[in-house]
């Protein structure tokens, strides 16, 4: 599923082609991505206008278009964002939706297991709205410090892993950069955020930062059905410290890697890096 580093990379290959352009044409072949509104009445939003700045909040992306209309797109488990160019007639049967633009090339949603979603928003404010009703700090914004994740974990008893999912604290890390994150912090996931310390709080802070960073570098991880704009895998998937190593040696003490479940989720961890909490 994809997290904020594939997010972000198919944004930072979106935006050079869209930006400028103009949507000529939205096609919804299948009703449920536009959910509850009518294809129609989203082609109808967003047809003949043109591409200010193509955006990322989170896990969503944000296609900012004239007249304060926002695209907003989310590719679920297996969305993907494909860039096709004039004249290339490769077909892909997943396509929910297809952009037309006005360069003559197009951008598909294609998408297995149907579950991405895409609306549209009318004015700044209520895409400001949409999203704070959503989304906590933006992890590699300004505004995410270890001042305000040790504000946002204060008094909370939920497990670590469990609080880096949540994606109304923290948005955009999920079940590949929270392992990866905390590992680097030598945190066990079950620890009641809460009971963290000072110094393992600016730890988890800098390690969910380098996580996230390390994910863009290698243009994200390719370990089911992300694909880039063009078809091709991210790399993230051969860095990985912990992330689905079970049974691999810890990087750091040669220690054999486990698997266990933390919120519901397979969770990787080095048992010695990451001692289990005392309970
Ligand atoms: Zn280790």
């Amino acid at each position: 599923m994809p997290e904020l580093p594939e997010v972000e990379t198919i944004r930072r290959q979106l935006a050079p082609h869209l930006e400028g352009r103009r949507i000529e044409r939205a096609e919804v072949l299948d009703a449920r991505w536009s959910e509850p509104a009518a294809p129609a009445e989203l082609a109808d939003a967003i047809e003949g206008r043109d591409v200010l700045a193509v955006g990322r909040r989170g896990k969503y992306f944000d296609v900012e278009l004239d007249g304060e209309v926002h695209l907003i797109m989310h590719l679920r488990m297996t969305g993907n964002l494909l860039l096709i160019p004039p004249d290339d007639v490769r077909e892909n049967p997943y396509v929910r939706v297809r952009f037309e633009l006005d360069d003559g090339s197009t951008v598909l949603f294609a998408d297995p297991r149907r579950f991405g979603t895409g609306l549209a928003l009318l004015g700044d404010a209520a895409r400001d709205e949409y999203f704070s009703s959503r989304l906590g700090v933006e992890p590699l914004s300004p505004d995410f410090t270890p001042a305000a994740l040790q504000a946002l974990a204060k008094g909370r008893r939920s497990p670590v892993k469990a609080f880096l999912l949540s994606q109304e604290r923290i948005a955009g890390v999920g079940n590949i950069y929270a392992d990866e994150a905390l590992f680097r912090a030598r945190i066990h996931p079950l620890r009641p955020v809460g009971t963290l310390r000072r110094q393992q709080i600016e730890a988890l802070h800098a390690a969910v930062v380098e996580s996230l960073e390390a994910g863009i570098d290698a243009r994200g991880a390719s370990i089911d059905d992300f694909r880039h704009t063009d078809g091709a895998r991210g790399s993230f998937q051969d860095r990985f410290l912990v992330h689905r190593c079970e049974g691999e040696p810890c990087p750091r003490c040669g220690t054999t890697i486990v698997k266990l479940r933390a919120a519901g989720r397979g969770t990787y961890i080095c048992p010695k890096c990451q001692p289990k909490p005392r309970s």
